[in-house]
């Protein structure tokens, strides 16, 4: 059966290598369930291949000049800008997410994150510091890069994510072996083109495809220097422990469980604008969500009374209709996982169930054609009457479903929203900026919010404390994370300070 795409293969040496594999699967169209391309699985011997060229390439990259490589990845970041449409349907495909979505955040926020770096090492932000220590001795520093990195993707954003790990990692000098999730590949051989277009030289980044096992022979692999991994915290724990076998620097962006606080006399169209995209964009595929809405008690009657009107503007549909701003799962095991999860919440926790609920043959008929009736899609979800012990307010769902809290005190909202393991993002509404900064600075997590939610911007770095994750993407710390520090002192006075001297 011919299928809408190329098969993809692993990339390296600066073009596809279709003799690196052995096995084939198949991505599959959220949307409808139809498959879009085959997918052939990186043999071992290949991925030695993939690191092999990178290896080569590292020492020329590492050492052209850093103003020239960030003409190289500006180009790229003009070239995608260019390509925006094409690339947003390719997204549109892979993930289910609408194209009013992927053309407008994907490949732009992906770009810019590009741009960024470039910008950033283009204008001496890998210079190191020179410290005088006295008249005729002082220390200078340098920033090296690291050699052959890894970056593991996760499925919800896929060309951002490979943009956000291979922009610093090339910007600094490294080169890099980029391996997609299994479930959204399309990406990764169109991004490996574009660089290559764009004057990135053969070896500098490479593509592997395939599941876990092929991620988990870069993570040991003696020649990686670093893993930077997106993904949930169960894969990160074992990322992280196979890494640290080699002492491997890592970068670790993990799953959340993040507190939307609406505060007392908070603006209500606000809190509850915040509270949706908090939950709903993406269908709830966002690592940052705020899926537990805390709102003061008497709140809640004229907070769920707006949230159920607002309701409406939740429009499923046709993916590549620009009114279209929901879109399904993004793949079966995940359809089923979050369906489990709405389950449990009905049957087992015995929340309130305020809106939605699975897909029932009414609303997919309602809401869908008849070839989208097949694919992957569960209903915007609302829980109200929620309790800390719940499975549902307590673990990550990672799709459309919201919980919604009582609070009294605000010290109370603060020790509940902390009593989690995580600590990604979190965020306040409020009217009073002095408690929205106080409550914001007791919150134990790395990525916060006033008044609005989920902007990522290129300057600002992010990453999650306690259980999601280590170190941080963007902003100047992004850059630092793909470098290793060398310090030099340099004493002009003539003699070596020794204790061995003649008495
Ligand atoms: P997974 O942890 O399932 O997978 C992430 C990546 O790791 C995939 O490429 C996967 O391969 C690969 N992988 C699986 N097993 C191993 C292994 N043993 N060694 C090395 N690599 C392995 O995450 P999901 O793809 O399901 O992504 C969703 C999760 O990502 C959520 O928890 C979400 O919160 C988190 N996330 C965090 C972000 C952040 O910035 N903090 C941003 C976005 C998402 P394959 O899929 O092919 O099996």
């Amino acid at each position: 059966m011919s299928l809408p795409y190329s098969p993809r293969f692993a990339y390296y040496d600066g073009k596809p290598q279709s003799s690196s594999s052995t096995s084939s699967f198949q991505t599959i169209d959220p949307a409808t369930s139809t498959p879009l391309a085959n997918i052939h699985t990186t043999t071992p011997s290949a991925i030695d291949s993939a690191i092999a060229s990178a290896q080569k390439a590292f020492p020329a990259w590492s050492s052209t000049p850093a103003i020239e490589r960030a003409r190289i990845l500006q180009k790229a970041a003009a070239i995608l800008r260019s390509r925006n449409d094409e690339l947003a349907v390719v997204e549109t495909h892979d993930t289910g997410k609408p194209f009013s979505e992927t053309s407008t955040v994907d490949i732009v926020t992906g770009a810019d994150v590009l741009e960024y770096f470039a910008n950033l090492v283009g204008g001496g932000g890998l210079n190191g510091e020179t410290i005088q220590l006295r008249p005729n001795a002082w220390v200078y520093s340098t920033k090296n890069a690291l050699g052959v990195c890894a970056g593991i993707g996760a499925w919800n954003y896929p060309i951002q994510i490979a943009l956000w790990k291979s922009a610093p990692c090339l910007a600094a000098g490294n080169t890099m072996i980029y391996k997609p999730s299994e479930f959204t590949p399309l990406h990764s051989t169109l991004l490996a083109e574009i660089y290559s277009e764009a004057g990135v030289p053969p070896g500098v980044f490479n593509v592997v495809q395939g599941g876990g096992e092929v991620g988990a022979y870069l993570t040991q692999h003696p020649s990686i220097a670093k893993v930077s991994f997106t993904g949930q915290v169960s894969t990160g724990q074992k990322v992280a422990g196979s890494a640290s076998g080699g002492l491997k620097y890592v970068t670790m962006e993990l799953g959340g469980k993040s507190a939307c606080i609406i505060l007392p006399g908070a603006d209500l169209e606000q809190a509850v604008d915040g509270a949706m995209m908090a939950n709903f964009f993406s269908t709830g595929q966002v690592c940052t969500n705020g899926t537990r809405v805390f709102i003061p008690e008497s709140l809640k009657p004229s907070f769920e009374k707006r949230l159920l009107e607002k309701m409406e503007y939740l429009r499923a549909g046709d993916v590549m209709d620009p009114a279209t701003n929901f879109g399904p799962l993004v793949s079966k095991p995940h359809f089923q996982k979050v369906q489990a999860y709405i389950k449990h919440g009905v049957e087992t926790d015995k929340a309130t169930l305020l809106y939605g609920g699975f897909a029932t043959p009414s609303w997919l008929s309602t809401h869908l054609n008849k070839d989208y009736q097949s694919g992957y899609w569960v209903q915007p979800t609302i829980f109200t009457d929620c309790t800390d012990d719940m499975k549902i307010v307590q673990e990550e769902i990672f799709g459309p479903v919201m919980s919604i809290l009582t609070y009294k005190t605000i010290d109370e909202v603060v020790r509940r929203a902390n009593d989690t393991k995580l600590g990604l993002a979190a965020g306040v509404f409020s009217n009073d900026l002095n408690q929205a900064h106080q409550v914001i600075a007791r919150l134990e997590a790395g990525i916060t919010w006033v008044n609005t939610w989920g902007e990522s911007p290129a300057e600002m770095s992010v990453g999650g404390w306690k259980m999601s994750g280590v170190g941080v993407e963007n902003g100047k710390k992004g850059l630092e994370a793909w470098v290793r520090n060398k310090s030099t002192l340099v004493d002009m006075g003539g003699e070596v300070p020794t204790v061995f001297c003649k008495l």
